[in-house]
């Protein structure tokens, strides 16, 4: 078989598969490697994102979703359900599952696209070639006129608390629990420790989550992020902020942590500890000696505004490079590297990649918060609208949250949109979507938004910049 193709890309994840099936789609021959292994130890494609991360852990919110509204929401719909029980083996099964069916749909289309795939490790050689470690034990060294580094991410590990897979874990080992853990410690209160956080809370586990900066969700606008807490809190996730934690130890089944609040050491006992400080480009053994390609000091490859490495035909893309770490930021750069190297125009707006955090109430946002437009000197006005005056959120017995837009104080164009609430993951595209065409507040206010659905928050806060929101008080 041969080893020559036009493009080659290592990693197929969110990133990597994107790029690998549009350069497929516009007639390039493509070869995809990648190294990981599924749970049953058979070769996986799809990434962090299908097997450990977006995918999987949308599984478990949604189960542990399921179990919390029947026991707290159900009996004001009039509805019992007593004696309430989960199964924990088949709620993983069934994450399981759902697993299995998108990582063997991305074998799937590789096939259909006539991809090859290859299944090992990938290292980038001096002059456009990679050699990979298959599996097997076998090498084989693959050459393309264009290669697309998608190497990804991994979980950051603290050196005093060494993940052990079992009472020390990253997401990987927090979607596998085998039972509940009954106190389960979380450093770290970004995204993935929130949202894993709240489902093994929602299961009946105490959870605390410490998180060493001062302020919670600093890169949310603190008014959405204020909003969210305080929701946490009712739920009882035990969030403490400013607490640096120095020391985890195992002793016997349990976890042993030092935790300072800035005024004091103070201990707490759980019985297993999720580390979910963030993620680190996965760059280590990814390029030989000499192939020119730059690292910079957080191990991300360095690239420009297009991905190029600044080395001719190779390119990098996803959480492996600067700019969000979102499987959707990877998509849009895997099929803009593609475009560019068959000759298109790909290009990817960082500024207009909308975030979510899948908690409940949902966090959603795009474009810039207040304290950003602070900061920058920028005018700007606001307007909200709280989703406990939305009458299907009402219906839905789902009140809280709100919807903030924010638009430049001259122009009235749309800067930013903030959205805590149920759903919110769908909504926030219609910021992403007024922003993309450069729309104003005023665009979404004349905009009809039908009755009821939870877009009227969107409609109402729109009206709300100009002071005219129609169902509440301006
Ligand atoms: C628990 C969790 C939940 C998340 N939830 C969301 C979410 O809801 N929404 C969202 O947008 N993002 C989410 N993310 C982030 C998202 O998963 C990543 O941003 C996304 O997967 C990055 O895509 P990627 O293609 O750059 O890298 P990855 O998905 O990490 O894929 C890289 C692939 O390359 C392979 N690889 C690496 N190096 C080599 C090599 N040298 N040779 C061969 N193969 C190699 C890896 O094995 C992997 O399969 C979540 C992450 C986690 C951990």
């Amino acid at each position: 078989m041969s080893t020559e193709f036009d493009v080659v890309v290592i990693g197929a994840g969110p990133a990597g598969y994107h790029a690998a099936i549009r350069a497929a789609q516009l007639g390039l021959k493509t070869a995809c490697i990648d190294a990981a292994l599924g749970k049953d130890g058979k070769p996986a494609l799809g990434g962090t994102c299908l097997r450990v991360g977006c995918i999987p852990s949308k599984a478990l919110l949604d189960s542990s979703r399921q179990y919390w509204n029947m026991q707290h929401l159900f009996g004001e719909h009039g509805i019992t359900a007593d004696n309430a029980k989960i199964n924990v083996e088949t709620m993983v099964g069934r994450k399981d599952k759902i697993v299995k069916q998108f990582t063997g749909g991305i074998a799937a289309l590789f096939k259909a696209n006539k991809i090859t795939a290859y299944y090992g490790f990938g290292q980038l050689q001096p002059g456009k070639s990679v050699l990979v470690k298959q599996h097997d034990g076998s090498e084989v060294v693959l050459t393309g006129k264009h290669i697309v580094i998608a190497a990804g991410s991994d979980s950051i590990e603290l050196p005093f608390a060494r993940f052990d897979g079992k009472r020390i874990v990253d997401n990987v080992g927090a979607l596998d629990f085998t039972q509940v853990p009954k106190r389960l410690g979380v450093i770290g209160a970004g995204v993935i420790g929130l949202e894993l956080g709240s489902v093994w809370k929602r299961l009946g586990s105490e959870v605390t989550i410490l998180e060493a900066l001062p302020e919670f969700l600093g890169a949310a606008d603190a008014e959405a992020a204020r909003v969210a807490l305080k929701e946490f809190k009712k739920q009882g996730l035990d969030i403490k902020l400013g607490a640096k934690v120095s020391k985890a130890e195992i002793v016997k089944d349990e976890v042993h942590l030092t935790y300072n609040d800035g005024t004091a050491d103070h201990s707490l006992v759980v019985d297993n500890l999720l580390v979910a400080v963030g993620r680190k480009a996965a760059s280590t053994n990814l390029l030989a000696e000499g192939t020119g390609v730059k690292i910079n000091a957080r191990g991300q490859i360095e690239v420009d505004d297009h991905c190029h490495t600044g080395v001719d035909g190779i390119w990098a893309v996803g959480d492996c490079v600067r700019g969000p770490m979102l499987a959707h930021k990877g998509f849009e750069e895997g099929i803009a590297v593609a475009e560019r190297i068959a000759g298109l125009p790909g290009h990817v707006n960082l500024d207009t990649v909308p975030w979510v955090i899948y908690t409940e109430p949902e966090i959603a946002w795009v474009g810039k918060t207040e304290q950003q437009l602070k900061a920058e000197d920028i005018p700007y006005k606001t307007g909200s609208f709280p989703f406990a005056a939305v009458g299907r959120a009402v219906a839905m017995g789902e009140p809280a949250g709100f919807v903030k837009v924010i638009a430049h104080a001259e122009t009235d164009r749309v800067l930013g949109m903030h959205l805590v609430g149920v759903g919110v993951s769908e909504l926030v595209h219609e910021g992403v979507l007024t922003m993309e065409f450069h729309g104003s507040a005023e665009d979404l206010a004349r905009i009809c938004h039908a009755h009821p659905t939870l877009s009227e928050a969107i409609h109402d806060a729109a009206m709300a910049v100009d002071k005219r929101a129609i169902h509440k008080a301006n």
